[in-house]
């Protein structure tokens, strides 16, 4: 009975003093628990005199009631002390700025890509791809450029070894081999345009690299003329530059070709007074064009006595560069996310 009366002396101080939950759960053991002085002296009743066993029973189970009670009440203010933590560490600031969502936009090529198929398309223009690894044949020789001709010697070209050498394989110069490809598979009229990757063996500088983009575009009907060349491209440049676009055209060579041509646009930024982005003269040069040659037609088994057509070339990233005055064709190829912010 003594040891009954220090535990109910000692026993509201211990369960007070315990400051969490799991704190609470082991003073409950000690006290009411399997080993504890309560339980033990419940296990005892039996061996008591009979006449003893209800008074010490009742006193038992008096104290037993009485912890139960004050650990119960305990539980609750620990319960309601963890729950306003839990609510105070959830708690949201509403007036936090919210955390912006990155969205994504098509990649400058791409869209540069898009826009000038967007315009050929809906001049009744088709779109094909061709194959990144092609053979010498189609990239030169199908173009009527000569085995000895310097486009073909390694420092411009970048040849691919396989197996096999028989066959010339090389990494496309040019989109140009889509040229005979396309003859070859599609009987004429030909209105086709074809974007994509071509490769040189060229330093990175501000102005080049080993890879970047063209877009060639094939013409080939009855009595296409020179005109027709001149009225298709300006169109586009009209298009794709703005109404106020002026074109000229100035002799150039291209083997595939005769005559051939570079077109220039009148400089967007400068109205023809000269400045950054024209580099002076007030004309930006954007492409190569020309009249198909009829050695190309023999090639392909097209009769260059009863078509003709007229094909052009452009680089992709030339013509983003001048429309958006950038100055190192590497920031279309590092993806810097601030870059790529400004023209998505
Ligand atoms: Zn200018």
């Amino acid at each position: 009975m003594d040891a009954l009366e220090t535990l109910q002396a000692e026993a509201p101080a211990r369960i007070g003093g315990a400051g969490s939950l799991d704190e609470l759960k082991a003073v409950e053991a000690d006290l009411v628990g399997r080993s504890s002085v309560v339980a033990e002296m419940r296990r005892g009743l039996g061996a008591l005199p009979p006449d003893e066993r209800p008074v010490v029973g009742q006193a038992v189970n008096k104290v037993a009631t009485e912890l139960a009670g004050l650990i119960a009440a305990r539980r609750s203010v620990l319960e309601l002390e963890a729950e306003n933590r839990l609510l105070l560490e959830d708690a949201v600031d509403v007036t936090l700025p919210g955390r912006r969502i990155a969205g994504g936009a098509p990649h400058l090529i791409t869209s540069t890509i898009d826009e000038i198929i967007d315009i050929f398309v809906s001049l009744g223009y088709r779109v094909a791809e061709g194959p990144e690894v092609e053979t010498g044949w189609y990239n030169f020789d199908a173009l009527n450029t000569p085995p000895d001709h310097p486009a073909r010697a390694e420092s411009d070209t970048l040849y691919v070894e396989f197996g096999d050498e028989s066959d010339e394989m090389l990494l496309r110069t040019q989109t140009s081999p889509m040229q005979a490809r396309y003859m070859q598979q599609h009987e004429p009229p030909v209105y086709v345009v074809v974007p994509g990757r071509v490769y040189r063996s060229d330093t990175l500088d501000p102005t080049h690299s080993p890879v970047f983009h063209q877009m060639e575009g094939l013409a080939v009907d009855e009595d296409i003329t020179f005109g027709d060349l001149k009225g298709t491209l300006s169109h586009f440049a009209k298009e794709f530059f703005g109404p106020d676009t002026e074109t000229r055209f100035l002799p150039h060579f291209f083997p595939f070709t005769e005559p051939s041509a570079e077109m220039y646009v009148s400089c967007f930024a400068c109205d023809g007074s000269g400045c950054r982005v024209c580099g002076g003269p007030g004309w930006i040069e954007i492409l190569g064009c020309g009249m198909v040659d009829p050695n190309v037609f023999d090639a392909v088994e097209y009769d260059p006595s009863a078509v003709t057509g007229f094909a052009f070339g452009m680089g992709i990233e030339r013509i983003a560069m001048s429309r958006h005055g950038l100055t190192h064709i590497k920031h279309l190829f590092e993806n810097d996310v601030r870059v790529l912010e400004q023209f998505g």
